[in-house]
Formats: C-alpha cells, sequence, structure tokens
C-alpha cells in the first residue's frame, strides 16, 4: 500500500470512528431522554409497570364500579339515599369510617351541583391570568371520593386557569389506591393535566402537602382534602384576588357535604363564618369580626384571624417565601394555626372569599390511627405556640402542662430563625391588630385566678367541655393555677372564662353559653 492510500484508509478510519462516535452519542442521547420521558410519565400518571394480565383486572373492575353508579343520584347536591341491603351497609361504613362509601360509590363522579354563591357574585367579572396548581393529598381516602374531587376541579376549573391537579399519596396501605388508581389515571384522564406523586411511606399531612408544592409549577398553589366538591366560578376569584394582593392568603367559602347523604348543604347563601382559635390551641369557627362586617355584605374578601387549614389558596413563590411548613410537624394538625399566626404577622394577611365555594365532607371522626399513637396535633401545636405566640403560650401549656418542657416538642431553631429572618410582629400586634375580640383571661379584666372559699376548696369548672353548659362546682384548690379553676371577673363584672359566661341558675352557679342566644354569650372587650 503506498503512501497516500495509507493516509486515505487512516483518514476513512478516522471518519468511521467519528461517525460511529456520534451515531452512539446521539443513541445515548435517545436513551436518556427516553428514561427521563418515562419516568416523567411515572410521575404523571403513577404508571406502575403492570402485565397485561393485571391491565385486564383493574379495567373489569373499574367497569363494575362504573355499571354500578345510578344516573342522576345526588345530583344538584341533594341528598341520596339508597335502600334494602345497601343502606344498611352504608350504616356500617358511616359507623366504620365516618363515611359512607357505599353510597359514594353509586353516586357519579361528575355530579353537577347548584350554583351555591349569592347572588350578587354573578355580578363581578373575574379576568386572572395566573394559572393554579390544585395539590390533593391523600391517605386511605375512598378511591371513589377522591375521584369526584379531582373530577369537580376539571370540571369547574376553566382549562387556561388549571395549570394541573397533583394528587400525592401519603403512603397509603389501601389496595385500590394503588394500581387500580393509576389504571383510571392513564386509561380515563390521560388528556388531563392530572399527575399522581407517592410517598414511599407515610409522612403525614404537611409534609405530603410540602412534597406536591415542590413537584407544583403553577403561579398558585390551591391545597384541597380529597374529599372536596368545588362549584361553578370557584377559582376565579380566588386567582383574581392574588393577582391583585400576592400576599393574601385565601380560604373559600367552605360548605358541608354530608356524610351519610352526600348532600351539598349551605348555611344559606350569605352567611358564613371565619377561622378563629382557641387558648388550648384548636382552630374554632367565629362570626364575622365587626369591622369585616360590610365586606360581607357586600360579598367582599373578608379578613379572616385564622383558617382551618385544608382548604386554601396562595401565590406559589410566596409560600416559599413566607417559610413554607414547619417541616418537623408531624401526622395532623396544628400546621394551620402556625400558618395563620406566621402570615399575619409576618405581613401577609388571611381572607375569606365569599363567591369562592368548595364543599367538604367534614368527618364525624378520623378514618385513620396516628404512627405510635402520638399526639401529633397537640405537639404540633406546641411547636408553633413556642415560635409564634411569646408569652402567651402560657394559656396553651395551662392546657397541655405535659408538653411544655418536654423534648417530643423537639429542635425550634430553624423556625425561631426565620421569625428573625422574617422580621415579624410579635403576638400581641396580632392580639390588638388582627383579633381584638379574642378574649385574653387576665388581660383588661378586674380580677382573674382562683376563686378560693375558706377550707381550700376551689370554684372549678369540672372540666366541662369548651361548648357545652352545666354546674359549676367545688374542688380542692390546685397548688397551682390550672385551666379549670382560672376564672377571669371580666371588664364588666362578668364572671368568666375563654369561651362562656356564668350565671345563677335554679340556686346554682352554671355556665351560660347558648349558641342560639346572642345576648346570652360574654362579649369580649374589644367587641364592645
Ligand atoms: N392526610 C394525609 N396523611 C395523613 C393524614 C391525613 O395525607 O397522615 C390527608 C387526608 O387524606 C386529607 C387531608 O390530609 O385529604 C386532611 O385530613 P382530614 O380530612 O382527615 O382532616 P380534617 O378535614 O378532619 O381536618
Ligand atoms: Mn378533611
Amino acid at each position: 500500500m503506498n503512501s497516500f492510500s495509507r493516509k486515505m484508509l487512516i483518514k476513512y478510519v478516522r471518519l468511521r470512528s467519528l461517525k460511529l462516535l456520534f451515531a452512539s452519542s446521539v443513541l445515548i442521547f435517545m436513551v436518556v431522554c427516553y428514561i427521563a420521558f418515562d419516568l416523567d410519565e411515572q410521575i404523571k400518571y403513577g404508571k406502575e409497570d403492570v402485565g397485561t394480565n393485571l391491565r385486564t383486572t383493574y379495567e373489569n373492575q373499574l367497569r363494575d364500579y362504573e355499571n354500578r353508579i345510578i344516573p342522576n343520584l345526588g345530583e344538584n347536591g341533594d341528598p341520596a339515599y339508597l335502600v334494602g341491603i345497601d343502606a344498611k351497609e352504608g350504616e356500617k361504613a358511616l359507623k366504620k369510617i365516618a363515611l359512607n362509601s357505599i353510597l359514594s360509590d353509586r353516586i357519579p363522579l361528575d355530579r353537577k351541583l347548584r350554583d351555591p354563591r349569592n347572588k350578587k357574585c354573578r355580578l363581578f367579572k373575574y379576568n386572572p391570568k395566573l394559572q393554579a396548581s390544585v395539590i390533593v393529598i391523600f391517605y386511605n381516602e375512598l378511591l371513589s371520593v377522591i375521584l369526584r374531587t379531582v373530577w369537580s376541579i376539571l370540571l369547574q376549573t376553566p382549562k387556561h386557569l388549571l395549570k394541573e391537579i397533583i394528587l400525592v399519596d401519603d403512603g397509603s396501605t389501601e389496595s385500590s389506591l394503588h394500581g387500580l388508581l393509576s389504571h383510571y389515571l392513564t386509561t380515563r384522564l390521560s388528556d388531563h393535566p392530572v399527575k399522581l406523586v407517592r410517598m414511599q411511606k407515610r409522612v403525614g399531612l404537611i409534609r405530603a402537602r410540602l412534597e406536591g408544592a415542590r413537584k407544583a409549577v403553577g403561579d398558585v398553589l390551591i391545597f384541597l382534602d380529597a374529599h372536596c366538591e368545588t362549584t361553578v366560578g370557584w377559582a376565579e376569584p380566588l386567582l383574581q384576588r392574588i393577582e391583585e394582593e400576592r400576599t393574601a392568603v385565601l380560604v373559600p367559602l367552605i360548605d358541608v357535604i354530608e356524610a351519610d347523604t352526600f348532600a351539598y348543604s349551605t348555611d344559606g347563601e350569605s352567611s358564613f363564618q371565619v377561622g378563629g382559635f382557641s387558648w388550648s390551641g384548636h382552630f374554632t369557627w367565629i362570626d364575622v369580626q365587626p369591622s369585616e362586617v360590610e365586606a360581607k355584605k357586600a360579598v367582599r374578601p373578608v379578613r379572616s384571624p385564622t383558617m382551618a387549614g385544608g382548604l386554601f389558596a396562595i401565590d406559589r413563590k410566596y409560600f416559599w417565601e413566607i417559610g413554607s411548613y414547619d417541616e418537623q410537624m408531624d401526622g395532623w394538625g396544628g400546621e394551620n394555626l402556625e400558618m395563620s399566626f406566621r402570615i399575619w404577622q409576618c405581613g401577609g394577611r388571611l381572607e375569606t372569599i365569599p363567591c369562592s365555594r368548595v364543599g367538604h365532607v367534614f368527618r364525624a371522626f378520623h378514618p385513620y390511627s396516628f404512627p405510635e399513637n402520638k399526639d401529633t396535633h397537640g405537639i404540633n401545636t406546641a411547636r408553633m405556640a413556642h415560635v409564634w405566640m411569646d408569652s402567651y403560650k402560657r394559656f396553651f401549656f395551662m392546657h397541655q402542662p405535659s408538653l411544655e418542657n418536654n423534648p417530643i416538642v423537639g429542635d425550634l431553631t430553624h423556625r425561631k430563625q426565620l421569625r428573625q429572618k422574617l422580621r415579624c410582629k410579635d403576638f400581641k400586634w396580632y392580639l390588638d391588630n388582627v383579633y381584638p375580640e379574642k378574649f385574653v383571661p387576665d388581660e383588661n379584666v378586674q380580677a382573674y385566678g382562683q376563686a378560693r372559699t375558706p377550707f381550700e376548696m376551689c370554684l372549678d369548672d369540672l372540666q366541662l367541655p369548651d361548648d357545652k353548659a352545666g354546674p359549676l362546682g367545688l374542688y380542692q384548690c390546685h397548688p397551682r393555677l390550672e385551666i379549670s379553676q382560672f376564672f377571669s371577673v371580666s371588664s364588666r363584672g362578668e364572671l368568666r372564662k375563654e369561651n362562656v359566661c356564668a350565671e345563677v341558675f335554679n340556686d346554682r352557679l352554671v355556665d351560660k353559653f347558648d349558641d342560639n342566644d346572642e345576648q346570652s354569650r360574654c362579649v369580649a372587650p374589644g367587641a364592645l
């Protein structure tokens, strides 16, 4: 071979290897893309590698289920009933899981609800540009209830406003929520922006919501429980208000879906309450504050001192700026008051939007238990109290003395740093400016403490629940001031506790509390 042809050969070989290199890189790139895309699809539709046999089984199960749906049952949100054995089974289910699962399985997933809004809402023109990521977390919820939630969002939200629905499975053990749910999404909802994220194991409500928020890409996060139904026009006023005021965190007006009949019940067109709290660290419903009565009449945004927590909308970036959630909160509960106080104290605001209405199934009890039977609500609330309530936490710990110096509450450094970083106001500011009606048992009162009789006996509420009226009694005085013996004499001279006043009835001193009679309730000093 002469030198020329050798050179040509070398050139040829080089060219070949270059081409080969190029071709193999393209191949590798394509494989990587395919894997990435496929992974994305798995996140998107919860695609699990099921064989043909399993797919056929799921398909058959779904068809059976779909064939048993009774057309028009529960239409318009009317109460629905079954008869005979189904009715009996439904009652059993209600006792077991606080929800009539038999009935839910027979009501169409895409049932229509009547428009529950105040008529004035129809006059408002909304034209929001922001898009929503709706995040729905669930742990062992009923499949048909979850799907009805999803369908209602798809049907009631204008397409251009819905970026995605993100379902987060918080490690459910219920088998129908595994393959069958994934199969439903792939076969029935593949044209819709519904994504499914599965936690490897149960992480609790707070971390499940955080995971959903991390995956979300829409402008606004809207969190809903997995047993909700949205109604016409629910999303527009939320998105529009956040567009106007990005630090406003919004709660729709939450209607009741009855757990036994799935009736969509409202308190009327215009009546609603907003969020308060009790010193025991619980969320309560309170009347719209005096300063907000005009806004309420005009069905405009109404300030709310706290929120219930399951259903709310927040600007996605603001959610992260304002400290998302306390990731060390476990299980269920307490995160809603934490977020409420934080939002207000750190410069945001919480509002109820009366023209956005969403139904929620209020269950009589939680159908699930908590790992190690921990009182996660109490522990989470103790975390919140330490970080946000300053010295007012004394009342919470009077209710929960065992949590006061308990290491179970965990490390709070990060949350305290957050409060400093955001230069948040103190809890006194919150009480004075956001919730002046709140009765503080040892402020603006003539006296407070134990009411002692001779012989070391003290007036005692006998641990009567907050919302019950009943006789007060005498009990040995506790060595320290405990909540059952903590009484105040208000500025108006009433003998009272947080929510109730005492009066003499049949020669006995009783807690006075009549929900239907405004006059009989103590009026907090701020409301006068
Ligand atoms: N949830 C969850 N993980 C849990 C407990 C609850 O994902 O460990 C979900 C639950 O399925 C529901 C939401 O969190 O969608 C709120 O819980 P729930 O409705 O029981 O609370 P409630 O409305 O009674 O306050
Ligand atoms: Mn709920």
